[in-house]
């Protein structure tokens, strides 16, 4: 994510000027295996002073759901050692969702800021009818419905439902959005710093997308450092159409590794004024903690067909 960080931070300025708003509005994860569990983790965002959480929870007849695991603040889906298997079932799953949002809504009243991610697991008539039944509940945004690479299936779900959508956490570049911005298909493209070509291509994206009402909504689990999160809020920042950061904190140990100057404060996120994108990296630190192999599940269906996990 080089060169603008770099030359910025000789410059002794932080890594992208002209800030276009007070701070970046970022969300949390509450996740719980029962509706109420994540109605509690939710309390506790909200204690902590975030406007807007990602809710997920279990789904009744299935041993472990995506987005629900171990750990509450540091919540981590790769398990360690060999991936393990979870079952899958998409019609249990639809029948769970539109209840926990319901609830949410009568604890947490109108102002709080919802989100919800489907995984990529659904198709897009399943998917039109989650954005459907959850039309109600005002979310901010309904996250990775189907799998993106057919950019096509947004058309079939934008046709049925209000919800806002939101994708893009996988997408390389700007040729994987194209058509879901030029065709307004989307609200929110979620291409983070990492992955689509470093700061000066996300700013290429979220220009684009700015002609077509899209906001940037980047993703920010933590397989993205500190650095690629210290890049991301400059990002934020700066840009006109942002819509809202992803974020999971990182472990105390990883804060540790990569001392750096922004803060969490009243629901939003703060780069801070140093140079560059004010982060740095102790490897010494960092050599003291050895690779541990760890994977993500794999995923089937109740009949034992392979689902996308
Ligand atoms: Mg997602």
């Amino acid at each position: 994510m080089g060169h603008i960080g770099q030359s910025r931070e000789y410059a002794g300025v932080p890594a992208l000027g002209g800030a276009s708003r007070e701070g970046v509005l970022v969300y949390g994860h509450a996740n719980g295996a029962t509706i109420e569990e994540t109605a509690a983790a939710v309390s506790e965002y909200v204690r902590l002073g975030y406007r807007a959480v990602r809710a997920q929870s279990g789904v009744p007849g299935l041993a472990t759901t995506y987005g629900v695991g171990r750990g509450k603040m540091y919540y981590e889906p790769a398990e360690k050692g060999l991936p393990q298997e979870a079952v899958w079932s998409t019609e249990r799953y639809l029948g769970s969702v539109p209840p926990l949002f319901a609830r949410l809504r009568q604890d947490f009243g109108p102002d709080l800021h919802f989100l919800h991610d489907a995984h990529h697991r659904l198709t897009p008539i399943e998917a039109a009818r989650l954005g459907k039944d959850l039309e109600p509940y005002r979310l901010f945004w309904l996250e990775d419905l189907v799998p993106s690479e057919l950019q096509e299936s947004f058309r079939l779900i934008r046709r049925h439902t209000t919800t806002p959508l939101a994708v893009g956490e996988v997408f390389s570049g700007i040729h994987d959005c194209e058509l879901l911005i030029r065709e307004q298909l989307i609200d929110y493209i979620r291409s983070t710093v990492a992955h689509a070509g470093g700061i000066t291509h996300l700013r290429k994206i979220a220009t684009f997308a700015e002609m077509y009402h899209v906001r940037t909504g980047c993703h920010g689990a933590t397989d993205l450092s500190p650095v690629c999160m210290a890049a991301a809020l400059h990002f934020d920042l700066s840009v006109h159409n942002f819509g809202i950061q992803e974020y999971m904190r990182h472990t105390d140990d990883t804060d540790r590794v990569f001392p750096h100057h922004y803060r969490f404060e009243d629901g939003l996120m703060h780069p801070g004024d140093a140079p560059g994108l004010g982060v740095d990296i102790d490897e010494g630190l960092a050599a003291t903690y050895p690779y541990e192999r760890a994977y993500l599940p794999t995923n089937r269906k109740t009949d034992g067909t392979v689902h996308s996990w």
